[in-house]
């Protein structure tokens, strides 16, 4: 495999490295352009906000999902237009309200952000054109709403909502999203399907047609050896007939969806080393370089692994599943050995598999571990013990490796 020869190659340089394949960002991409033709995606960018990856993303017409003022200045290098670029995050302040508000679509998360954007559209004398982020009556798996950061509950949404004059603030937007990470192409249809009602409500209530619905995001990735691929096929299908008769009474509405992992989850990989190895009362160590404080999730994996089941719950983005990545040597031996694998920090808990059977390691070795395009650098304590930033390193379509960001 070519990529397994290139590792190798950047392994002789970097101690370790996240190395981003960008032909698996574009199969994901070209897999939603075909089977959600009429769907505007938008990419999540809290999710793996490199530089190349940003690129490769928005050179395809993805519009952009920004949760802080930073992320709008990132996306903005791209030539994306402010209609693009959708800002939601519960929390935002005058200041983050008054630096957005033109340089992207603002999704108010509480009545009382929607109160602030009044107040600065009162000042500017100005109406400001807003979406709202909806906490709706009902889950992926029932009806009934349950209690969120997120949002603002369908109920007391429809009753606000039903007084607010237009003059300067105006809704012409919605979305709701509550979930990541679902693997079950059903409830996702489902879910999406009760948000076009829900939109229909909004509608009603404010008076007036949408000009843009988010779905949400939900579409997960298979991560441990029993998920399985979310049957896009048939969900776009449905997906589509349902937006086909939704813009009957709605021509110019855009539906979006808004993903982050399934677009460069599969894309990266983490590769480190085997720098040191050693036998304590009777266990075998195998110390590799940067774990904790170069690709966390797979450690807090190892500690969710030893929590309570009933805790495991919304542990997402850092935790998905245990078993949720692959840890390999790039040349392995015949010979097997049981094995804990650790980093080389100072933290006790900085382990990455404990008592596991792996082809025998040595001293030098390099190890691939899969999954580490989504959450992964951005999730990781790089700060920790002063041991520098782990580089990320760019493979493009065209076969170019970019050690820096373009
Ligand atoms: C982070 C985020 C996403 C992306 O979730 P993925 O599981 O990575 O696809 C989508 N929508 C919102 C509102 C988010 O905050």
């Amino acid at each position: 495999m070519e990529t397994k020869y290139l590792m190798e190659r950047l392994a002789t340089k970097y101690e370790s490295f996240y190395l981003y394949d960008e032909q698996s960002i574009i199969t994901q991409i070209n897999t939603l352009k075909k089977k959600f033709p009429s769907v505007d995606f938008l990419y999540s960018v809290k999710c793996n906000s490199n530089e190349n990856i940003l690129s490769s993303i928005f050179k395809n017409n993805f519009g952009a999902g920004v949760s802080s003022l930073a992320e709008i200045q990132a996306v903005k290098k791209y030539g994306l237009h402010p209609e693009k670029i959708f800002y939601s995050a519960p929390g935002k302040s005058m200041k983050d309200l008054q630096a957005s508000y033109q340089q992207a679509v603002i999704i108010a998360d509480s009545i009382s952000e929607i109160e602030r954007i009044k107040y600065l559209a009162k000042v500017l004398n100005e109406q400001i054109r807003i979406g709202i982020k909806i906490n709706p009556n009902f889950t992926y798996e029932n009806d009934g709403g349950v209690p969120s950061k997120f949002g603002i509950d369908e109920d007391d949404a429809v009753r606000y909502l039903a007084t607010l004059d237009e003059l300067y603030v105006k809704v012409v937007g919605m979305q709701a999203n509550i979930k990541s990470q679902e693997l079950d192409c059903s409830k996702i249809n489902r879910y999406y399907k009760k948000v076009f009602q829900l939109a229909e409500k909004i509608e009603l209530t404010i008076g007036h047609k949408l000009d843009f619905l988010n779905l949400g995001s939900g579409i997960g990735i298979p991560c441990s050896p029993d998920d399985r691929d979310v049957n896009v096929s048939w969900l776009g299908t449905e997906v589509e007939e349902r937006i086909t008769n939704f813009k009957i009474n709605r021509p110019k509405i855009k539906i979006m969806i808004m993903l982050g992992r399934f677009i460069v989850g599969k894309s990266g990989t983490y590769i480190t080393h085997v720098i040191d190895k050693k036998t304590s009362h009777g266990k075998t160590y195998v110390i590799l370089q940067n774990i904790v404080n170069g690709f966390f999730k797979p450690v807090f994996s190892e500690w969710m692994k030893k929590s309570e089941p009933q805790n495991r719950i919304d542990m997402e983005p850092f935790f998905t599943k245990v078993n949720s990545f692959e840890i390999h040597p790039l040349k392995p031996q015949n010979e097997n050995e049981t094995v804990t694998l650790v980093g080389n920090s100072c933290m006790p808990n900085d382990v990455i598999a404990e008592d596991i059977d792996m082809p025998k390691l040595r001293i030098g070795d390099v190890i691939t571990i899969s999954n580490a395009g989504s959450y992964s650098s951005v999730l990781t304590p790089m700060q920790f013990s002063s041991m520098g930033k782990v580089q990320e390193i760019f493979f493009t379509v065209d076969g170019e490796v970019r050690e820096n960001p373009s």
